[in-house]
């Protein structure tokens, strides 16, 4: 297909696939391919899941949108779900939250932004995030992100944010001054390598927040829902933050983003703070309330533990693989860099030739992010194509 009409932020794709189902995808000329990257963390649930599938065609034909003036009767249990589920860890006890709904992961992302500016008050607006980050393109998650790279031709943008090294406490802690409002963090960076926040460093962050009375936001948007081993990654450290963003895989494919936030932070929103025209809409809630309740029904975080344990196993025993890190289904693979080797992006390419769907996260590093559906047989298939491509050298 021709993307000449495209604005050309993607390049030019490799493929146009045209079907799915379960792990696999389609192309035009009906080659099948792996798909160990779910739309980068998305399709947990596999291609064309006949639940989610059956409950948006069906919403789709009882009622597709109404605005925000009016309540649907959907609200109530995918909020109810995810207030659980986010509750649902060791720090996690006490009263329910609340949920604000979004379309996208950077929506959720700036309406966390405000929530945090909203209920800490003027003057008390920075946003302390890691090196290394990614929350989002819009302009004031493209401002929280920690790649200052990516900010310069786009200079100026929104102010109030600030970076400091992943997993240095004593560099969190001298950044912390009376401006800051929130320290937000990815409890495992995704875009930025598959880089995993450590335990004794979360608990850390948790404690300094709230000896300054600082907000901690976990932007879970790649690493929720259940990917990570745990219904939220923020989980296995035993923290329990403040505001936490959701987005990917809460569709299943369908764009809906949320923000859930603690009863008393969450009450500095007051009506006319912050809207959107679509959010929370039906159709957009029936894919989130049917995601909600595959996910719970198949256990997902369990089905990440051991599909995740046998894949980072195999992985591992490939030739030219240095080394494997993540948590679950989230998956980074260091690739052995010898004289004249490829980059992962080629890797990458190569993979997809070869009929294996994956990214190249970094310039060393393949970015693994397969769905809970895939089968011992999918996941033995999967390695068996990156083992003959390293081996192609
Ligand atoms: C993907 C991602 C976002 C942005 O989500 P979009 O839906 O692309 O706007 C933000 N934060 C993290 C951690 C992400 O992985």
């Amino acid at each position: 297909m021709s993307q000449a009409a495209l604005i050309n932020n993607y390049g030019t794709p490799p493929v146009t696939f045209v079907r799915g189902a379960g792990a696999e995808l389609w192309d035009e000329q009906g080659r099948r391919y792996l798909d160990f990257l779910c739309g980068l963390a998305v399709t947990g649930l596999g291609h064309a899941h006949p639940a989610v599938t059956a409950a948006v065609a069906g919403q789709a034909a009882t009622l597709i949108h109404t605005s925000n003036l009016f309540a649907n009767d959907l609200t109530a249990g995918v909020v109810a779900t995810l207030d659980r589920l986010i509750r649902s860890g060791p720090g996690g006890d006490g009263e329910a939250g609340r949920v604000l709904f979004q379309n996208s992961g950077a929506e959720a992302v700036e309406a966390a932004i405000k929530l945090a500016r909203k209920h800490q008050g003027y003057g008390r607006h920075d946003v302390i995030t890691a090196y290394g980050s990614f929350h989002g393109r819009t302009l004031a998650a493209l401002a929280a992100t920690g790649q200052p790279e990516k900010h310069e031709p786009f200079q100026p943008l929104p102010q109030g944010f600030r970076y400091v090294p992943n997993n240095d406490i004593e560099a969190l802690e001298a950044a912390l001054d009376p401006s800051v409002a929130a320290v937000m963090l990815e409890p495992i960076q995704g875009e930025g390598g598959v880089i995993p926040a450590t335990i004794e460093y979360l608990q850390a962050v948790r404690r300094v927040c709230d000896e300054r009375g600082v907000l901690l936001i976990a932007d879970e948007i790649q690493t929720g829902l259940g990917r990570t081993g745990s219904w939220f990654c923020f989980q296995q450290s035993g923290v329990q933050p403040d505001i936490v963003t959701v987005a990917k895989g809460l569709g299943n494919g369908f764009p809906v983003g949320a923000v859930w936030a603690r009863a008393d932070t969450a009450a500095a929103f007051l009506p006319g703070d912050h809207g959107s025209t679509f959010a929370g809409q039906p159709l957009a809630l029936a894919a989130a309330s049917a995601v909600l309740g595959e996910l719970e029904a198949i256990d997902a975080p369990a089905v990440a533990r051991r599909l995740g344990a046998e894949l980072q196993r195999r992985l591992d025993a490939i030739d030219g693989v240095a080394g494997v890190r993540g948590s679950g289904l989230l998956i980074g693979v260091e690739l052995s860099q010898p004289n004249g080797a490829r980059d992962a992006r080629d890797i990458a390419s190569a993979c997809l030739r070869s009929g294996l769907v994956v990214n190249g996260v970094t310039p060393t590093a393949l970015r693994l992010a397969p769905p809970f559906v895939l089968s011992d047989e999918q996941l033995s298939e999967g390695c068996d194509i990156l083992a003959a491509v390293l081996k192609e050298g």
